[in-house]
């Protein structure tokens, strides 16, 4: 199984060692630093099966200056690097920064685009508004290769990422019991679009809410995936660890 979306860098001493020892049940994980104090860190951390994406957060998106841009652009070539970002929007921590946001979103864009990397986008509203927004910023900018990482549901999100062809990766909240809506969408989405990760140490499955999350943890995630779509894990975790290996191309 493939762990598409963590922070590593996020975890306490005794819970990376935690992680680690469970790092041989997955096949790959892509931890992700999210703004410029967390980007050695993060790299340093990919080895292995793990793999690095760097970028700026929306939350974060305020620390845009040309120094961060080319301390990015750098970062961005290590050999250990398969994504970019996380970027997008986000209106529930930072309403009052929208335009710091597209313009983080634009240069982290134009940055995967010319190094050939998916973008990863994060989103979130309370209103769905930036749900709104990033769907049409993905119809205007079509962006070549994009995850919707922790994917939620939103209708006008859905339909853009279907037009880009893009992947849709689920996240714990999948297997939250009120989220019967969101396992709707993963019932119909295109089965050779579909990914999981954990957004460690967020975002915790069933039946470890209320706890930290870890990557070997994405297994609660899988399950209910192949079970929404009835199938069996194994055949799950085969088509999502090649979608992975399709978006991502850790080798
Ligand atoms: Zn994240």
């Amino acid at each position: 199984m493939t762990d598409t979306h963590a922070h590593l860098d996020f975890l306490e001493e005794a819970e990376l060692e935690e992680a680690q020892a469970h790092f041989s049940e997955l096949k790959a994980i892509l931890t992700l630093g999210v703004d410029p104090s967390r980007w050695e860190r993060t790299l340093a951390l990919a080895q292995g099966n793990v793999y690095a994406a760097v970028g700026l957060h929306p939350t974060s998106a305020h620390l845009l200056s040309p120094e961060v841009e080319e301390a990015l652009k750098h970062h961005a070539r290590h050999p250990r690097v398969r994504a970019i970002g996380e970027s997008g929007l986000d209106y529930h921590w930072t309403p009052e920064t929208r335009p710091a946001q597209l313009r983080a979103l634009e240069f982290q864009a134009g940055l995967a685009e010319a190094l050939g990397l998916p973008l990863v986008l994060h989103v979130r509203s309370k209103d769905g508004k930036a749900e709104e927004d990033l769907a049409a910023w993905l119809l205007s900018h079509r962006p070549k290769r994009v995850v919707l990482h922790a994917f939620a549901g939103h209708p006008a999100l859905e339909a853009a990422g279907l037009r880009l062809e893009a992947y849709f990766s689920f996240a714990g909240p999948l297997t939250y019991r009120k989220n019967q809506a969101l396992r709707e969408a993963a019932r119909r989405l295109p089965l050779d679009k579909l990914l999981v990760e954990t957004d460690a140490p967020f975002l915790p499955p069933e039946p470890h809410r209320g706890k930290r999350n870890l990557p070997h943890l994405v297994r609660h995630t899988l399950a209910k995936l192949a079970e929404v779509r009835g199938m069996a894990l194994e055949e799950m975790e085969s088509i999502t660890d090649q979608n992975a290996e399709t978006c991502f191309r850790w080798t």
